[in-house]
């Protein structure tokens, strides 16, 4: 029997194994997490289980479906949760995990990635105090785990979690200090007849920013951010004192600030594409999502034979399309395989990913990625965590590194500065690092090009590596 691999059990990854299963297939359905269900449909621990109302809202009944899916093929599938994908050798085609401490490989003959996304970050002065998480883990900390990031908590960003985020901390009951929205109201409004293509969607985000404004939450849009500040005293005198205020200017230039004990952050998602990456699928700029991401067909195949994506971690879609997309990348996997598939359901797929896609185009225009507030990022602050570098040392490592000959590119900035070496491997300062050394160089981002992928994708244990072949 073929040998499918599959990565990932959020909405992709469940309707992808549902379709492979169906064809009588038992793929090997990997995932990091103790359980199934993805970012969005993400199911706390056992003790701390509500009901899907409350821990999903307005989205209780996909996420049951889903769960019922999910519980489904994980009983008919060779279900592996806890175990992380930290290579890929396509030549090979095999794949290598790590459960609890202990290394394996598995073998396949066709891969299906549906690794999702992780918010898109973009420093502030004062963005790794105490008490500052992304706003997906702001959502994660409420939804998984049943506690809030703080008692009075303001949300900075854009894009649509930002609104929601903010709603369900509010309905939750923590006090919501203030939603503020990098991109003008404008540019929101503009974006409204394209975002009509998907009524439904369109009027949940309506509700949250009218919930919001009518209890009076402090809400202000345009605003460029200025500092996260905090208490440096409770540090001993560091820079590291938790959060006491947020400062910011507003669409007219004045300062502006407001008390809170945690700040919420996020400017959309960015694709988790590394074991694309390492897999030898090339990229390329969505200049649309201002994101880099891995080639593939509007069915999900890609260049490298056997090797599939779908979901967020192929381009930044959303739960519905990653449904879709996850049906829709196993029927080409299955029919490039020789076994019969419906031709009706692939063009009702094709169908309804292509209505989505017209839909994602409106919201990107809606929430476009503000480039210009990453690039200007202050010398002083600090941009890279996990090495301690400043948005000034990148900028002066771009100036000594721009020279007759040499093309200076995100890789290169690594190698000089270490930039993306730590632990998130730029997952986290990647984006921001990438507008920083453009502008510094006065080249598009794109130009710029991206951090490669390296294994292990993730943080392992030393003792669990081994060499691999
Ligand atoms: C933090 C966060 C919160 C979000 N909240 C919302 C929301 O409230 N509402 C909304 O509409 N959308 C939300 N989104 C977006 C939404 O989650 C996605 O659009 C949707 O879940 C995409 O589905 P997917 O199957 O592609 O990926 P995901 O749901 O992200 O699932 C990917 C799965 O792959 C696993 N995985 C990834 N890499 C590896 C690896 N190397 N090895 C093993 N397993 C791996 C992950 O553990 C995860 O379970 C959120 C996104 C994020 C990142």
């Amino acid at each position: 029997m073929m040998r499918v691999a599959v990565v990932g059990a959020g909405p992709a990854g469940v309707r992808a194994v549902e379709v492979l299963l169906e064809a009588g297939l038992r793929p090997v359905w990997i995932d990091e997490a103790a359980e199934g269900g993805g970012r969005i449909y993400q199911r706390p621990p056992a003790p701390l289980r509500r009901d899907a109302k409350a821990l999903y809202g307005f989205e209780a009944g996909r996420a049951t479906a889903l769960h019922a899916a999910l519980e489904a093929a994980t009983a008919r599938a060779e279900w592996r949760p806890q175990t992380l994908a930290w290579h890929i050798r396509p030549a090979a085609r095999r794949l290598f995990t790590l459960h609890r401490g202990h290394q394996g490989v598995v073998e396949y003959d066709a891969a299906l990635l549906c690794t999702g996304a992780m918010d898109r970050v973009i420093p502030v002065p004062g963005w790794t105090r105490p008490g500052v998480t992304t706003l997906g883990g702001a959502q994660i900390a409420l939804k998984a785990q049943g506690c809030g990031i703080g008692r009075r908590v303001a949300f900075l960003g854009s894009g649509p979690l930002l609104w929601l985020v903010a709603y369900q901390y509010a309905r939750a009951g923590a006090e919501v200090a203030a939603v503020l929205d990098t991109t003008p109201f404008l540019t929101k409004l503009k974006a409204a007849p394209g975002l009509l293509r998907n009524g439904p969607v369109f009027a949940k985000g309506l509700y949250y920013t009218a919930w919001l404004r009518a209890r009076g939450v402090r809400i202000a849009e345009g605003i460029t951010p200025l500092a996260i500040e905090g208490d440096d005293r409770s540090n001993g005198g560091g820079d590291g004192g938790g959060v006491t205020a947020l400062r910011w200017r507003d669409a007219a230039g004045r300062e502006d600030s407001v008390a809170c004990d945690a700040v919420g952050l996020g400017w959309g998602l960015k694709p988790e594409a590394q074991l694309a990456d390492l897999a030898g699928i090339p990229f390329d700029f969505d200049a649309r999502q201002h994101n880099w991401v891995p080639r593939r067909d509007a069915a999900g195949r890609t260049p490298v034979p056997g090797h599939y994506l779908a979901g967020d971690g192929a381009g930044i879609g959303g739960a519905e399309v990653a449904e879709l997309a996850g049906a829709r990348a196993a029927l080409a996997l299955l029919a490039d395989a020789g076994l019969p598939v419906e031709a009706a359901r692939v063009a009702a797929l094709d169908r309804a990913l292509a209505a989505q896609a017209r839909f994602r185009a409106a919201l990107e225009r809606a929430f476009p990625f503000p480039a210009a507030l990453a690039a200007a990022l202050p010398d002083a602050a600090l941009l890279c965590r996990c090495e301690g570098l400043t948005a000034g040392e990148l900028r002066a490592a771009a100036r000594a590194e721009h020279a007759p000959g040499i093309a200076p590119e995100m890789n290169r900035a690594k190698a000089f500065t270490r930039v993306g070496m730590g632990r998130c491997q730029g997952r986290v300062c990647g984006a921001a690092a990438a507008e920083i050394l453009a502008a510094e160089l006065g080249q598009p981002v794109e130009a710029i090009g991206r951090l490669r992928g390296q294994p292990p994708v993730k943080p392992m244990p030393i003792p669990a590596v081994e060499p691999v072949a």
